[in-house]
């Protein structure tokens, strides 16, 4: 892993996603490498010519700028994280997303945390800060077994843990959500993961697979899944009917849980 310790101009980005207001990074890149992950593009951005998952740039001044940010932007709902994962490895040294946590707790603004790994459980002094209904934490699961995790997701924690996780918020009375995106068609058991969390989240989301990573999806879908290789093939060429049948899946799942099944397809 390439570490680069950078300083950043800003960090509180405007954003469309999910419904919110503005996105904070703490990191550029990502090092659970997931096969599937369309953060990809931050390659180009920030001049990375190394693989996706091999290099990851720390914006140590990030809680620094962020402070001036929050006086001069108005207040709004936070995304933390959109295109890395704020609890990855590197947090544990750097508490970076710690202490951005903290000033956006302090300023009012609301935050939605979005994560693969236990570690946010860390935070939990400052979580338990936030008022009611200004916070809510989300776990990305998109798949109900290990094996098919550590085949698109290596860095990731297991899938207990993040629902061992679940329960710990849930017991403080945070808020908490399960982020399924993206859907593996024929791979992401849904309702086996809806069974595992029923109860524990007021919120179940998925969302669809976008194709801007087709060869490396291809490439693991041969080697791992080669049953599934005609259906990816037609998949990744075009979404139409991929998206028809989880539109049909979800549509299913409401009649039969009562968690919010929220659908997201871009
Ligand atoms: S955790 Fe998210 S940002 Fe990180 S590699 Fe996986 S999909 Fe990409």
């Amino acid at each position: 892993m390439i570490i680069n310790e950078v300083e950043c101009k800003s960090v509180l980005s405007n954003t469309k996603l999910y419904g919110l207001d503005y996105s904070v990074n703490p990191y550029t890149g990502c090092g659970h490498s997931c096969a599937y992950c369309y953060a990809v593009f931050m390659k180009k951005f920030s001049g990375h010519e190394e693989e996706w998952g091999s290099f990851v740039d720390v914006k140590v001044n990030a809680p620094e700028v962020l402070r001036e940010e929050v006086q001069k932007k108005e207040s709004g709902s936070v995304l933390l994280s959109s295109v890395t994962d704020p609890y990855q490895s590197l947090e544990k040294e750097y508490e970076i997303t710690r202490e951005i946590l903290q000033i956006l707790e302090e300023n009012g603004f609301n935050v939605s945390i979005l994560t693969k790994n236990d570690l946010v459980l860390r935070d939990m002094d400052i979580l338990k800060k936030f008022d009611h209904g200004s916070l809510s934490v989300g776990f990305t699961i998109n798949f109900a077994d290990d094996e098919d995790r550590k085949i698109w997701e290596p860095g990731t924690s297991k899938i207990d843990k993040r629902i061992e996780a679940l329960r710990k918020l849930k017991e403080e009375k945070i808020p908490t959500y399960v982020h399924v995106g993206p859907w593996m068609e024929g791979i992401t058991e849904l309702e086996e993961i809806l069974k595992k969390v029923e109860g524990l989240v007021y919120e179940f989301q998925v969302e669809n697979l976008n194709t801007r990573r087709t060869e490396k999806i291809m490439d693991i879908i041969r080697e791992k899944y080669p049953g599934l290789e005609k259906k990816y093939r037609e998949i990744t060429r075009d979404t139409t009917e991929h998206n028809r049948r989880l539109r049909k899946e979800v549509r299913e799942m409401r009649k039969r849980y009562d968690v919010p099944v929220t659908l997201y397809i871009d």
